[in-house]
């Protein structure tokens, strides 16, 4: 590997152990085992197990996997949803989960506040059968609060809650019987290879799934083939057997350092990385409070444009990633994923304190 850092936002620097775990599935002949094997079935219960744990998922919770998050967009879409739903949207993935609900032909009602700013909790009418939350919104370094969490599977006991936790999850503690369904790609926070969604999901919505008999669920991915298949330990495809296997690995590398610790990291690598943007006149935070600023992905403006930045830290060897969509050249966004370690951070919260424009 190359001795350049990636603190993109995924894809991202890979998690330290995955080319060890890489050089092991080669020996192992990972790719080349039959995905109906016993072989394969020990890999997929070994991994849906250890992300259980990592995660703190009940028995009530599934496991199942999909090519990407964004395909888990269109199985929600299809497969929890009849008529309503109703989006917490502040930024861009938020934003394309309402696309491909509405191209599915569901009536969908948004609140949006606007770009990376903070919700207000109105009413949200009852016919909406799920209420989408993106807990960590990649594009505005948004974090949803928790407390609005908690609100609003209080009030809205009828609703399903759908969580995006695609560049949060594992790094931060989330309580997962706050929802019904979650969903992440694992080339953000586990830092793997793309290629790979995980797609959390509870009887609760499995129920409502089985009960939605008249509507088109998908094919060989509708909730039902995904559950008949992992009851076996098995994928109704042949699936990403490598990602499926290394993801297992790194989860259970997680789990020995100890998700507690892999939590307190987190938070304190963030707090370095903000306080860094604070102390440089060149740079302010994109989100003004402190509690929906996100731990894992950390947005500074850059006055001015941020290329000569972004150019700096390449020379030395950090690629920092860019902003998103419009704030393409306005804003800088680092991720602060497990394998970002502490001395990487405390040395790049350093340079990000010190860097001025030539
Ligand atoms: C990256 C990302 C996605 C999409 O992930 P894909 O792997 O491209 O499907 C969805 N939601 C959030 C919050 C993301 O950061």
């Amino acid at each position: 590997m190359s001795n350049t850092i990636y603190f993109t936002p995924g894809p991202s620097q890979l998690y330290f152990s995955v080319e060890q775990h890489l050089k092991n599935a080669m020996r192992e002949d990972i790719p080349s085992i039959s995905h109906r094997s016993s072989q394969f079935s020990h890999i997929f219960s070994e991994t849906t197990s250890y992300i259980k744990s990592l995660l703190g998922l009940s028995d009530q919770y599934h496991i199942f996997f999909t090519s990407s998050a964004t395909e888990v967009w269109e199985r929600i879409s299809q497969n929890l949803i009849e008529k309503h739903s109703y989006h917490f949207v502040n930024g861009s993935f938020a934003d394309k989960f309402t696309q491909i609900a509405r191209q599915n032909k569901l009536n969908v009602t948004i609140n949006n506040p606007g770009f990376g700013k903070p919700f207000e909790l109105t009413e949200i009418s009852k016919e909406n059968e799920l209420i989408s939350v993106t807990y960590n919104e990649t594009s505005a370094g948004f974090q949803f609060d928790n407390t609005h969490l908690e609100q609003l599977r209080k009030k809205y006991p009828q609703a399903l809650i759908a969580l995006d936790v695609v560049s949060v999850a594992p790094a931060v503690p989330i309580d997962f019987n706050l929802v019904d369904t979650a969903y992440l790609s694992v080339q953000k926070c586990f830092g793997l290879p793309s290629g790979l969604g995980v797609w959390i999901v509870n009887r609760r919505a499995l129920d409502k799934a089985a009960n939605l008999t008249t509507q088109y669920q998908g094919s060989y991915h509708s909730l039902t083939s995904l559950l008949t298949s992992s009851k076996k330990n098995q994928t109704p495809e042949t699936p990403n057997v490598l990602g499926i296997y290394l993801l297992g690995k790194v989860a259970h590398d997680m789990l020995q350092k100890g998700k507690e610790m892999m939590h307190r990291d987190t938070a304190y690598k963030s707090a370095l990385l903000y306080q860094a943007v604070e102390e440089n006149p060149n740079l302010s935070p994109f989100i003004q409070s402190s509690i929906n600023r996100s731990k894992t992905v950390c947005i500074a403006k850059v006055k001015g444009k941020n290329h000569w930045l972004l150019q700096q830290f390449e020379k030395m060897g950090f690629i920092l990633g860019e902003g998103y969509g419009e704030y393409k050249n306005d804003h800088i966004r680092i991720a602060n994923f497990p394998t970002h370690s502490k001395e990487q951070v405390e040395y790049l919260s350093d340079l990000l304190k010190a860097c001025r424009p030539n």
